[in-house]
């Protein structure tokens, strides 16, 4: 029998991956008790609402990894519901545009990726071939990928949301878990919310995104690894200025860094962004620059990883510092792809924060990290391309929680 705040299961976070977890195991075992908890009065409201729109076609992740299988599948499943939602994307294409001779080997690697991981269409230009793709972009030679597109992941997550509910799914919004302890007797867990309010759930998969080690600890799981936060500015082109870019401008990225460099996106509301930027700050939900939150800096720098990823990155930190202070800097680098623009053609955007998770010994996690502890499981390490992914990552966390959480006993 169900009492009040008695579940089968509670999925913690209504970002995208949480959202299609919960639909995933509704969809698969029809009638099971189910609650997405969120601390925001809204769905999908931090990593999920603060991203660069794009559905990554799998070109950059190592073969074999969870990323590259999660991302290919991910954004076959997200086109084809979106098709079914009829929600708005463009396969706009994609390029990344090798600026010099010395790219060359790096975007040659990035191509076998590609091919090994199975993106369709892949196509190397040359720089006549890209000026046909992106008439105002400068470089010697470009990988062009089709299948890359836009969408509206906000809206996405909206859909999955409605789903969850149309299957008898519970949101409980405005309920952040402090503590989740397991009852006596493998009775399963007790999730207490900040407001004193107590959620009974046999089994929990957490899906938190920014705060998913803190949420992770709550629940006696490994402290390892922790989340840290890189601050991403965005700054939008001028009306006039959007006839410059016609898809998605990105640059050959640094294969020593998790982020793609600063890129030239369109989206799927006629907006093109320039950005982000990746800048470690002071508080997990920093979308103000001078946002710090003593708890979440606490643990930033507590944490030994914290300190061996800035000796090692301090150049690509003090980089990241100057575009974060100057947008005059910002312009030029994007004016490297596109010449054209200048920096009066720069207006200011939003921010996104993305959660990273960094070991203790020092190296930035790169690929999805997923783990568990009695009773429930943990998707520790979610970001970019996990918007593109959730669909797929939903397969793999439902699969994990109808064995390991034993759902279908
Ligand atoms: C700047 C930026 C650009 C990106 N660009 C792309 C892109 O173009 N394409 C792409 O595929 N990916 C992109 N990503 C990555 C993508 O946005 C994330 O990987 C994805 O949104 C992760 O989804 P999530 O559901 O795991 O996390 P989130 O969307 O962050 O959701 C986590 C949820 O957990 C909730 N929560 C946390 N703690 C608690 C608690 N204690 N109690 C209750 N609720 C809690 C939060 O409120 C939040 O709603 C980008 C990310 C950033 C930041």
């Amino acid at each position: 029998m169900s009492t009040e705040g008695t579940y089968d299961l509670a999925v913690v976070g209504a970002g995208i991956v949480g959202l299609a977890v919960a639909r995933e195991l509704l969809t698969r075992r029809p009638g099971l008790r189910l609650a997405v908890i969120d601390k925001e009065p809204a769905v999908g409201a931090h990593q999920t609402g603060h991203n660069s729109g794009v559905i990554h076609a799998g070109i950059y992740y190592q073969p074999g990894s969870l990323k590259a299988r999660l991302c290919v599948e991910g954004a076959a499943a997200l086109f084809d519901y979106c098709e079914q939602r009829e929600i708005a994307l463009d396969r706009c294409g994609k390029v990344i545009v090798a600026l010099h001779e010395r790219e060359l080997g790096r975007l040659e690697e990035l191509e076998r990726r590609g091919r090994a991981n199975g993106v369709p269409g892949l196509r190397r230009v040359d720089a006549a071939g890209l000026r046909e793709l992106e008439p105002h972009a400068a470089g010697v030679a470009a990988l062009h990928s089709p299948n890359t597109a836009i969408v509206d992941f906000p809206a996405v997550a909206r859909a999955l949301a409605d789903d969850v509910r149309a299957a008898g799914g519970e949101l409980l919004l405005g309920t952040e878990i402090v503590s989740a302890e397991r009852r006596a007797g493998g009775a399963g867990l007790l999730l207490r919310g900040a407001d004193g309010r107590e959620t009974v759930a046999r089994r929990a998969v957490f899906c938190a995104g920014l705060w998913a080690d803190r949420v992770a600890r709550a629940a006696g799981a490994d402290a390892d690894p922790r989340i840290v936060p890189f601050r991403g500015q965005y700054l939008t082109l001028a009306p006039a200025a959007r006839s410059l870019v016609r898809g998605l401008i990105y640059p050959v990225p640094d294969p020593a860094l998790p982020f793609l460099g600063v890129h030239l996106t369109k989206h799927v509301s006629g907006e093109v962004w320039a950005g982000p930027s990746a800048l470690l700050v002071g508080a997990r939900d920093a979308y103000a620059i001078g946002r710090v939150r003593p708890d979440d800096l606490r643990e930033t720098l507590a944490w030994p990883g914290t300190w061996k990823v800035m000796a090692r990155y301090w150049r690509s930190g003090l980089d990241e510092l100057r575009l974060a202070a100057s947008r005059r800097a910002f312009a030029a680098a994007c004016a490297e792809y596109v010449p054209a623009l200048q920096a009066s053609d720069l207006l200011p955007g939003q921010a996104g924060v993305r959660a990273q998770a960094v070991s203790r010994d020092g190296r930035l996690v790169d690929d999805f990290v997923f783990s568990q502890s009695p009773d429930a499981l943990h998707v520790r390490n979610a970001p970019s391309p996990a918007a593109t992914s959730a669909l797929a990552i939903a397969g793999l966390v439902a699969d994990r929680a109808q064995e390991a959480l034993g759902l279908d006993r």
